[in-house]
């Protein structure tokens, strides 16, 4: 009955809210879809801001049934039954629905989850909508003087860059210098992340086709090289790790060949396939090949750390910030290889 009648001093909440539509090819339009009600265990955010990804490229161009947006931060309008957080609190959303009990979620692995019941933005609704229906379990609150627009980059920025990072560590604990493929959302989020965990002295080297994304990684204190220029990228120094965010081959290859003794390439990107010749490039230098998918949910209280210690930098990774209703320019400008994070706010994104 909250629709028509709201409990005394709370905001009623309305039947129907607007939401883009992704058709495809690049067409935006906006539709009032119903509000829901969240039912046990979950909770009905309003959503604040959304940053756009690279992955949403996909829905961008081939259209979307659900409202997309995986990277959300938002303010809690109502609970549902058997929740602990309270309306009002102010958090982000983790991508994978997931399911707290099957092996990999008790083993930590909660981005590796045998029985997830969604991925926000892609099976579920996201959120570039007014409000996005979530569990609690896959809602992180952050205090109030982290602002919304900011958290999001908790997510995809810092949370995927940080596990692929943590991933390298695994093989390769004493990592002097790395190399990164791709000046990207995710490149520029890898470079902060390995400046911030790695000491700002390691040197990162990092690639681009646009020069104007690597002379923005410059300014973040990486060198750079022109991925246009085969000479440049085949006559880098050695690397004891490189990742590669762009997903395409000729990339990751590059990335492997980058790499010295005992070097680990972390694939953080997906696309396209590589090639290896397993005693060349694996055996005799003892090197190794890391898939890197998204992050754990219990990684996200060590990134809000970060981000509160090193936000200066990190805040820098956003480059533009649109209102929902400019949403298809938003896009537009992220295509354009001229950007950082773009992010999508909705009511002033706070
Ligand atoms: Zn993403
Ligand atoms: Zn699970």
């Amino acid at each position: 009955m909250r629709h028509s009648a709201p409990a005394e001093g709370k905001p009623a909440m309305p039947a129907t809210a607007t939401a883009p539509r992704f058709h495809g090819g690049g067409k935006i339009t906006f539709e009032n879809r119903p509000v829901p009600e969240p039912g046990p265990g979950q909770l009905l955010l309003r959503v604040a801001a959304n940053a756009i990804c690279g992955t949403d490229r996909g829905q961008y161009l081939d259209g979307s049934a659900v409202t997309p947006g995986h990277e959300a931060a938002g303010v809690v309008a109502a609970a549902g039954a058997g929740t602990a957080v309270l309306e009002g609190t102010r958090g982000v959303v983790f991508l994978m629905d997931y399911c707290g009990r099957c092996r990999s979620c008790r083993a930590g692995f909660t981005n590796l989850c045998l029985d997830k019941r969604a991925d926000m933005g892609f099976t579920q609704d996201g959120g570039y909508g007014s409000y996005e229906l979530v569990h609690e379990s896959n809602f992180f609150p952050v205090p109030d003087d982290v602002g919304l627009t900011e958290a999001t980059m908790l997510l995809d920025v810092m949370g995927t860059s940080g596990h692929a990072i943590a991933r390298a560590r695994l093989v390769r604990p004493d990592i002097e210098s790395v190399y990164i493929a791709g000046a990207g959302p995710i490149g520029l989020g890898l470079l902060v992340m390995c400046k911030i965990t790695l000491g700002a002295a390691v040197p990162v080297r990092i690639s681009d086709v646009s020069p104007w994304r690597l002379e923005y990684a410059r300014s973040f204190g990486a060198e750079s090289v022109d991925a246009r220029d085969p000479d440049a990228l085949a006559s880098m120094p050695e690397a004891d790790v490189a990742f590669d965010s762009t997903g395409k081959q000729p990339a990751r290859q590059a990335a492997l060949s980058a790499l010295g003794r005992r070097g680990v390439l972390v694939c953080a990107g997906h696309g396209e396939t590589l090639q290896l010749s397993v005693s060349e490039d694996l055996i005799a230098p003892e090197r190794a090949v890391l898939g890197s998918e998204y992050f754990a949910f219990d990684e996200l209280p060590r990134n809000l750390g970060l981000l509160r210690d090193n936000r200066d930098l990190i805040s820098r990774v956003i480059t533009h910030t649109f209102d929902v209703r400019d949403i298809a320019e938003g896009f537009a400008v992220f295509l354009s290889g001229k950007s950082g994070k773009v992010i999508v706010t909705q009511g002033g994104g706070q």
